[in-house]
This record gives C-alpha cells, structure tokens and sequence, in this order.
C-alpha cells in the first residue's frame, strides 16, 4: 500500500518521488512541495459511515490521508479535534447566521501548529532521525518542543529574539534547546537552513518539510465532520507563510474528492498590514512576492518573505479567494470583541481573521444567510504583553467598600 503518488512542486509542477527530502531542486527553497495521495485507499477506508462511527477524537482518525507509513508508537497527548463553536452571540451582533468558531487554543500546546508537529515528530521517528529542528515565530516552536519532549527526540529551535515570553517559556520548559536568534523570523528561517545542511538534523519547518501541511489539513476535515458535511460558505485564516491557509484548503479539496462533500468554501486570507506579502501578490496578480520589512503585532504572522507563498497564493486562485488587509489597531480591537462574545481568548495572530471579518461585514460583503468558520489558531495566553494593550489596566484601590463604591461609579459603563 502506497498512499503517495507523488511529491508536486506548488512553483513549477514538476514532480517528485519521495527521496526529494524538501523542496523543488529547480525553484530552490521557493518551490515547497505539496503530498498528492493515491485516493482509492483512503476511498475505501475514510467513508461517510466509518468517520460517523468511529468517535477516537483526534488527527489519526485520518490515518489513510496523512502522509507517514505506519506509526509505531503514537505520540500519547491528544492533538486535534478542537471545539467548533456556534457563536451565537455575534450572529446577533453582525447579524449573519451562522458564525462558527475553531478554536485552536485547546491544541496541548495551545495553536493549530500541533496539527503539524505531530505529523513532523513522527516522520523524523519514521526515517530514523534523532535531532528535529525549526526555526519559527514562536508557535511551531514551542509545539515541536513539547511533542519532542513526549517522545524523547532532541531538537534546536531557531526563533527571533522577540518571541513573545509565553511562548519563550514553554521552550525552555520543555527542555528544547533555543537558538535565539539577533535578527528577524526571515533570518530565523535561513539560518536555520543553514545549520540543516551542515548537521543533518531533520527539518520541521513547515514552509520546508512537505508533509506538515498534510497535519494542517486535519482543522479542515474537523469542520466538516462538526458541520456533519455541510460546507461553509466562507473559512476565514489568518496568513503568515501560508502553510495554514494551503493546508486548510488542501484538506477540503480531499474531503470533495474523496466525495464526502459536494462544494468548497472560499478561502479568505487575513494579513496585518504592515505583514502582507501574500494578499499583496493576490491582489497584484504577481506570481512573485516583494520584500517589506515586516511590521505587526501579530508576530506569529509577522513574515517578510511567505515561505509557502505559492501554496497560500494557489488557494486563494483555486478557490476564487478574498485577501483582507488589517491593522494592529483593527486586531487589538477584535480581540476583545471576540472575547467578549465568544469566551474565546486569542493570540494576536489567533484572532486576525476575526478582524478581517469585522471588514468584511462594515463593507457589507457577507450576506446574511452565509455560513462563516473562523479559525483562531492561537490562545491568547501566549502573548499577554500584547492582549494588555487591547485593554486598560484598573487603578489599585484598598480593601474598603466605600473605596469600591466610588471606584465602580468612575468606572460606571
Ligand atoms: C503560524 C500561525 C499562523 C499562520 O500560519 P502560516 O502557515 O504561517 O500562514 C496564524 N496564527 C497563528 C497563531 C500561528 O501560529
Ligand atoms: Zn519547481
């Protein structure tokens, strides 16, 4: 049984067998390749009737769609099969219908890049390889950190030395050994390359390694399965390297093909202004990507060069996409609102795409009736640094009730 048929680059098209570890020796680092399946087996295997009665709530359930040969030891922390709520209380504020919320946060290491990690641990476990690394803004970071940790792999970590605190401390809390890098995530990111070809060590790198992607898909094929296979009509990312966005989308052009749904959604990327390479391509209709320096809040999207560029920009084609640009005033702002109507704290990065539908409804571009899912890829308590600049800090009162009598009439909505 050979689930893949082959390895396809997502420049140029060229394909590859297997031994092609990363990407298109012809487009260099800019062609990542993308895992086409053989689907008669996953046919077979993954039906209607099987996922409905088959409840083992986490990404091995689609065992036949992902790309690793036979897992020996799973990794024993739960990884995927996050609530999807109706949030019923911003229905009411947009006055849309049906608003559906991924929340990712509830990932064990707190962001939709679990999906990816696990898959990344077991393909180093699967090709024998004792050191991972990566080089990441912080979340893929600290996720392969802690699934390494579980399996007693050594691993290095590339990440910028602007990390947010909450993410620096699960690193060293999980034992990884950081390398804290005097630049940015694009340096991060080829250095890291660098020390790859030098030492061996196996690359999780999502924008790098082909096969994380395929761990990203599994967000998708959970909407579907909590929507019980009713599409939506719109599913909102927020857009750094493009890997989430892809994989997302790559996940429901399986699920159709695999004839367990029978329509797509359209993809809407959500980029930080300052933070924008991809939507800016979109839009530009350019099939290259221009380097600004990055400028965001959202650090886990704060990308100058999109490292999965043409995968995000062959979505968003592929699925008649929209490219919503938002700023950090716009994200602070929908973190709150978000919060405050949902109970669902995210990350800076977590909650962008709730910004870009906030735009989306002020220019009346969602209609009433139309089914929205929102991913929020991160918890909010990975960066508290920036959440507090959403919000005022109360004044300190003592612990006499005439104090707080006249601090809650100041304070009186
Ligand atoms: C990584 C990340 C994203 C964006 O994913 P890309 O694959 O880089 O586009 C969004 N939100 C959070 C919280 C992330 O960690
Ligand atoms: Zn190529």
């Amino acid at each position: 049984m050979d689930k893949i048929k082959h390895l396809k680059c997502s420049k140029c098209g060229k394909t590859y067998g297997e031994e092609q570890m990363y990407h298109c020796p012809i487009c260099g680092t800019k062609g990542t390749l993308e895992v086409v399946f053989d689907l008669t087996f996953a046919k077979k295997e993954l039906t209607k009737e099987y996922l409905v009665s088959h409840q083992n709530p986490n990404i091995w359930r689609y065992f036949p769609l992902l790309p690793l040969k036979d897992i020996k030891e799973e990794i024993p922390i739960q990884i995927g099969h996050s609530p999807l709520y109706k949030a019923s209380r911003l229905e009411s504020l947009l006055n849309i219908d049906n608003i559906y919320i991924k929340d990712e946060g509830r990932n064990p290491t707190a962001s939709l890049k679990d999906r990816a990690s696990a898959i990344g641990v077991h393909k180093a476990l699967e090709l024998d390889k004792e050191i991972i690394c990566a080089a990441s803004t912080g979340n893929a970071a600290s996720s392969l950190s802690g699934f390494a940790a579980c399996m007693g792999l050594k691993n290095y970590i590339f990440v910028p030395h602007t990390i947010p605190e909450g993410k620096l401390a699960q690193l060293l809390v999980f034992g990884s050994q950081v390398i804290l890098v005097d630049g940015d995530y694009d340096q991060a990111f080829d250095f890291c390359i660098e020390a790859v070809n030098h030492f061996g060590w196996y690359n999780r790198s999502c924008a790098i390694n082909p096969y994380l992607v395929d761990g990203k898909k599994t967000v998708a094929f959970e909407i579907i399965e909590q929507l019980n296979f009713k599409v939506p009509d719109k599913v909102i990312m927020s857009v750094g390297d493009g890997c989430s966005i892809s994989g997302a989308w790559k996940g429901f052009k399986e699920f159709y093909e695999l004839g367990l749904i029978d329509q797509l959604p359209v993809m809407v990327s959500v980029q930080a202004e300052g933070s924008n390479p991809v939507n800016r391509a979109y839009r530009n209709k350019n099939r290259e990507f221009d380097y600004i320096t990055p400028k965001t809040i959202a650090d886990s999207i704060s990308v100058g060069i999109p490292r999965n560029g043409y995968k995000a920009l062959n979505t968003l084609n592929e699925s008649k996409g929209r490219a919503i640009d938002v700023s950090d005033d716009d994200i602070l702002q929908a973190m709150t609102v978000l919060a405050r109507h949902t109970g669902v704290f995210g990350e800076p990065a977590g909650v962008t795409c709730f910004a870009g539908l906030l735009k989306l409804v002020k220019e009346g571009a969602i209609r009433k009736d139309e089914t929205v899912a929102l991913i929020v890829s991160g918890s909010g308590l990975k960066d508290v640094k920036s959440a507090t600049m959403a919000v005022s800090r109360p004044k300190k009162i003592k612990p006499e009730l005439e104090g707080l009598i006249s601090y809650l009439d100041e304070v009186k909505e």
